[in-house]
């Protein structure tokens, strides 16, 4: 089951991941969050492509 977190503390607020992923994250003001801590399953492809494509590496994944 893969987990996935954004960490707020490195988020620039981009909307790079949201605009990846839209299923799997959202923004809260100018951060973004992971809707789910775990990520549905079939969706484990395009949560690594929003997270390497994150561009100050917010976005730690736990496989
Ligand atoms: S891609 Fe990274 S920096 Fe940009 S909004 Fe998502 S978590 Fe934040």
């Amino acid at each position: 089951m893969m987990k996935v977190k954004v960490d707020a503390e490195k988020c620039i607020g981009c909307q790079l991941c949201v605009q990846v992923a839209p299923d799997l994250f959202d923004m809260a003001e100018d951060k973004a969050v992971a809707k789910s801590e775990t990520v549905p399953e079939g969706q484990e492809d395009i949560c690594r492509d929003a997270s390497q494509q994150c561009p100050v590496e917010a976005i730690p994944i736990e496989e």
